[in-house]
Order: structure tokens, then C-alpha cells, then sequence
């Protein structure tokens, strides 16, 4: 070991799943949306003026703040935007998770709650999730330092509802409550709506599923101005220029797209209907999704054999080898064509 390497700083990295450079396989393994991103943003960044590029972006990325702030309906002050919902979510347990008090999220959650708890060196604990993989409400009763919910879970796809964010918020309200809604779009009610009612509630969520633009890296919070105000502090106090100029031409179009936002989006909850019903025929059973991925589990054929029979043909789902998800397929909707070809496949293999 070298000298410096004493002060190295040791963290286990958030694994990401696979990005396989392959031309014809079916990618259903990251939740990204398999639909192209909205022709009003194609044309957008097409239509840029490359000169400006010269130039920094604009900090506060003013106008992507006013576009999402008229989508949604709260005003500017509410908004804080970062590259991917990563960013924002690291930012946020940055700046609001400063107690000696543990922050509480579930055992089986988004894998980069604990990384970045470790990172900053953020005192936690995992409550787990019941025998359904639900989360229990009760053990968030408990004195903490911050509660981060995903709602609807990953990687369960399980969405609990309002009434569920409410009872959270009313047993925790000296404390940051934030809610994860990285999948929300495709069936759940946003806490949106609760931001006025709690003023220590923020809303994170993302471009990168529902909107077909994980390339660009756009997620956002909204809550109040003075959580806002607190996340911009420790953003110019770190990297003030992190959006970059496309994202935020790209970011600003796909807000305005609405048509095509919502016709994506009821596609893939019609493939994912569909795709349960054929599942369930073939003996798989899962929890009722509210997400653009299925949480799986076969009655007789173990979930590894599955995964690597399915890599075998260049169909990539995610395996997780964790404990009580290693029986378990995440597979994410594509397109219903690629589904059939997913169901096709199952149905030759597990008949044998
Ligand atoms: C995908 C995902 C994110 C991060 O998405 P970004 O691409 O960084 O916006 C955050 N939380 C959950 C639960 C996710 O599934």
C-alpha cells in the first residue's frame, strides 16, 4: 500500500446495471423508457445555437425551472433541478441529513440510499420490508433523522398510496420526509400535492424513465422554498454550472410535449397489463405493479437460471443476488414487441 492511500476515502460503489454494447439484443434490464425521446426535443436540440456553447449555462437553469413549475403548478422558488435524480437525491441527503439520529429507509429499496448514507458519513437504519414487500408505516414512528421513501418501491414496484405518504408525514414532522417518485408516471398520485400542506415533504423525480431521456440526466425536487433554498446553498457551494446547456434545451421541450408524454406513457401501461397476464399463465407471480417493470418470481425455475438462459438469447433483466430478492427478475416494459418476444421465449423454456 502506498503511503497516500492511508487517506484514501473507502466506499462501495452503487452497482448500475448493465449497459451492453450489442445491436440486436432486448434491453429490459435499467427501467429506461423504449420509446425515442419526444420529437419536440429531437427538434429542440437540433435546433440549438451551437455558438452558445462557448458560454456557461445558465446556473439557476431558469427555464427549465419555469417549464416544470407550469407543468406542475407550484412556483419557481419550489423547484431545484440536477443532473438525474441522483444528483438531486445526493444533494438533498447533503444538505437536510445532519442529525446524530439515524435517516430511515427500507432494507430492500434503491441501492444508492445506503451508498450515499455511507458517503457522507450519514448515521442510518433499514426497517424491513413485510412478507408481501410492503413497506410498514409503523417502523417510521421512530425518533430519526430523515425518512426516504420511494414510492412506488424499487425494485418491488409496489405503490402505496397518499394516505400511506400522509401517515409518514403526520409521525414525522421535525424531521426531512423525502418520497422517491422516480416511477410515479406510470400509475401512482404524486405527494406533489402535499407540498403545500408540509413543509418539510420533497418530491424528487426524474426525466430518465417516464420521459425517455436517461441520456440527458434531468431530475428535479419540488418542496418548499426553504428546502429549496437550502439545496441551492449547498449546490454553489459545491458545483454551481451542472446542467448543461442541452439538457436544459431538451429538459425545457419534453415538459411542453405533453401529447406524446401521455401517449408513451399508456402504452407502456398497456404492455405491462399485458405482460402480467402472459407471465401469470406461464407461473410467474408478482406484486401489482404501478411501474415500467415487473418484480418476479416462478413457481418451479429459480430466477438465476432464468436470468442467464434469457442473457444467453441477448435478452438482458436485472438478477439481484441479495438476500430475499435472489429468487427475483426485475424486468423493465419495452416495447410490446420485444414483449412478445420475452413471452416467447419463457413459454419454449419453461415448458421443457
Ligand atoms: C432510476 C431511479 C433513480 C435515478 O434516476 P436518474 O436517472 O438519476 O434520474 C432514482 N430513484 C429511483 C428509485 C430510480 O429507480
Amino acid at each position: 500500500m502506498k503511503p497516500w492511500e492511508a487517506y484514501f476515502r473507502k466506499v462501495e460503489p452503487y452497482v448500475a446495471g448493465e449497459q451492453p454494447k450489442l445491436s440486436n439484443m432486448i434491453k429490459l434490464n435499467t427501467n429506461e423508457n423504449p420509446y425515442p425521446p419526444a420529437p419536440q426535443v429531437i427538434q429542440a436540440i437540433r435546433g440549438m445555437n451551437m455558438e452558445r456553447l462557448k458560454l456557461y449555462p445558465d446556473p439557476a437553469c431558469e427555464e427549465l425551472i419555469t417549464a416544470i413549475a407550469d407543468t406542475y403548478e407550484v412556483s419557481k422558488e419550489q423547484i431545484f433541478v440536477g443532473v438525474g435524480s441522483d444528483d438531486v437525491l445526493g444533494m438533498a441527503f447533503l444538505t437536510f441529513f445532519n442529525s446524530s439520529k439515524p435517516v430511515l429507509f427500507p432494507d430492500i429499496t434503491y441501492s444508492f440510499y445506503d451508498v450515499w448514507t455511507e458517503l457522507f458519513c450519514i448515521p442510518y437504519k433499514r426497517p424491513a420490508l413485510d412478507q408481501n414487500y410492503h413497506i410498514q408505516k409503523e417502523d417510521y414512528y421512530e425518533e430519526n433523522g430523515g425518512v426516504v421513501i420511494a414510492n412506488p418501491n424499487a425494485p418491488t414496484s409496489i405503490y402505496e398510496d397518499l394516505n400511506f405518504i400522509r401517515d409518514i408525514l403526520e409521525h414525522n414532522q421535525d424531521v426531512v420526509v423525502i418520497v422517491d417518485e422516480a416511477y410515479i408516471d406510470f400509475g401512482g398520485t404524486s405527494a406533489i400535492e402535499l407540498v403545500k400542506e408540509y413543509e418539510n415533504l420533497l418530491v424528487v423525480q426524474t426525466y430518465s424513465k417516464s420521459r425517455s431521456l436517461a441520456g440527458m440526466r434531468i431530475g428535479y425536487a419540488i418542496g418548499h422554498p426553504s428546502l429549496i433554498q437550502a439545496m441551492q446553498d449547498v449546490k454553489y457551494s459545491y458545483n454551481s454550472y451542472t446542467m448543461n446547456q442541452t439538457s436544459i434545451v431538451a429538459g425545457v421541450a419534453s415538459m411542453q410535449a405533453k401529447e406524446y408524454f401521455e401517449e408513451c406513457r399508456n402504452k407502456i401501461i398497456d404492455t405491462r397489463e399485458w405482460t402480467k397476464r402472459e407471465l401469470g399463465k406461464l407461473g410467474f407471480s408478482f406484486p401489482d405493479s404501478m411501474t415500467n417493470f415487473l418484480f418476479v418470481t416462478h413457481e418451479s425455475v429459480p430466477a438465476k437460471e432464468l436470468f442467464e438462459a434469457l442473457r444467453k438469447v441477448n435478452i438482458f433483466v436485472r438478477y439481484f443476488n441479495k438476500p430475499r430478492l435472489d429468487n427475483h427478475l426485475r424486468i423493465s416494459i419495452g416495447t410490446m414487441e420485444e414483449m412478445k418476444r420475452l413471452i416467447e421465449f419463457l413459454s419454449g423454456y419453461i415448458e421443457i
